[in-house]
């Protein structure tokens, strides 16, 4: 299959494109390399003849029209997103841009070629989503998100995902496009730029630095692995019904706390400290503006429907997240330099 990937740079994006060629899939990968990408991430892939990079704006329309109709896909798999809660609520306006301005451009992009295409081949948009455009759970295990969820998004980044979502569904229901929604939990592994948790704690604890956790620490959060969600992705492309939404989870709920307490305790185990834990680091600080209390993926339709299971559980997917973190500085120190804040 020719896939083009918008967002191929970024944490789940090239994820997602290393496994696609792994697949003998041929992949285009259309994408504006902001500050959340890093070119070092794919930089094995220069000579892969299955493998094609565009550094492009999904806003910039004639330029990505031009690279779908040159190389004629068979589908588009849309990542390309601004993705950090905290930076929305400092400054949506990117958000705003990026997330719904551009996703509208793509399926303007995608419906022309589409209806060009006049069934001379299959053609599918994946759209992909987060759980975070349902809004907060109580904590009550029985209690999930599940594909008829209502959408209740709290943040500026996931109400810009929410409005992506309905403009997908309804190129879907309007104009008749092929099109299908994906919803996951919280992604962690290789690859993630350190702003999200689970890379803020691990390289703050090598680093001997304050681990801040938001409010108490008790909100819970559903951990997905990246290579589990880049294989679910897979999955929905060849096999999902068009016009359909699938949840994607992990199964892995734990709260922020209990979290960061064990990837302290993985540390301590593989590099200790002279004296004490990791964990002394901790440090709680104000609770983020209108922070979700409770995620979690009931992902029942995608196991029994497409034959999908995540194979990391957390203790499993923690370990070697620390592991590769701890053995690739080359990739995050040079980030840690040009992104002092973090
Ligand atoms: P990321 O921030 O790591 O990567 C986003 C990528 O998109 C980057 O390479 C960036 O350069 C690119 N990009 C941003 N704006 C662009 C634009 N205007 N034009 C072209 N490219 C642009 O994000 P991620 O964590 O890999 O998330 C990928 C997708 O998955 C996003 O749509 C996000 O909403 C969704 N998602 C992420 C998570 C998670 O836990 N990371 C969970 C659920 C859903």
């Amino acid at each position: 299959m020719k896939i083009l990937v918008t967002g191929g740079s970024g944490f789940i994006g090239s994820n997602f494109v290393k496994t696609a060629l792994k697949h003998n899939h041929r992949v285009i990968n259309v994408d504006a390399l902001t500050y959340a990408s890093n070119t070092a991430t794919l930089k094995s892939l220069a000579d892969n003849q299955n493998y094609y990079f565009y550094h492009l704006d999904i806003r910039d329309k004639a330029s990505v029209e031009q690279i779908v109709k040159a190389h004629f896909p068979d589908a588009i798999v849309h990542l390309a997103a601004e993705s950090h809660v905290d930076r929305s609520i400092s400054g949506p306006n990117e958000f705003i841009q990026t997330n719904i301005v551009g996703t509208f451009n793509l399926l303007e992009i995608a419906l022309s070629y589409w209806k060009n295409l006049k069934n001379e081949k299959p053609f599918r948009f994946i759209h992909v989503s987060t759980d975070e455009v349902f809004g907060s759970l109580p904590i009550d295990p029985s209690v999930k998100f599940h594909e008829k969820s209502s959408y209740k998004p709290n943040s500026p980044y996931s109400a810009t995902k929410a409005s992506s979502d309905h403009l997908v569904r309804a190129w879907n229901r309007t104009y008749g496009m092929p099109t299908i929604i994906t919803n996951c939990s919280n992604n962690y592994g290789p690859y993630q730029f350190p702003e999200k948790l689970i890379p803020v704690v691990i390289l703050n604890a090598i680093k001997k630095q304050q681990i801040p956790i938001y409010g108490t620490g008790q909100n819970i959060r559903d951990w997905l692995y990246v290579g589990d969600h880049a294989n679910a992705l897979l999955k929905i492309l060849e096999d999902g019904v068009t016009g359909e939404n699938y949840n994607i989870g992990g199964n892995s709920e734990i709260s922020n706390i209990d979290l960061v307490k064990h990837i302290c305790a993985i540390l301590d185990d593989k590099v200790p400290l002279t004296s004490g834990s990791y964990s002394d680091l901790i440090t709680f600080i104000d609770d983020r503006p209108g922070h979700d209390l409770r995620y979690a993926i009931n992902a029942n339709k995608l196991m029994t429907e497409l034959n999908w299971s995540p194979s990391e559980s957390l203790v499993s997917g923690l370990k070697k997240t620390v592991e590769w973190y701890l053995n690739n500085e080359c990739w995050w120190k040079p980030l840690l330099k040009s992104h002092p804040r973090n």
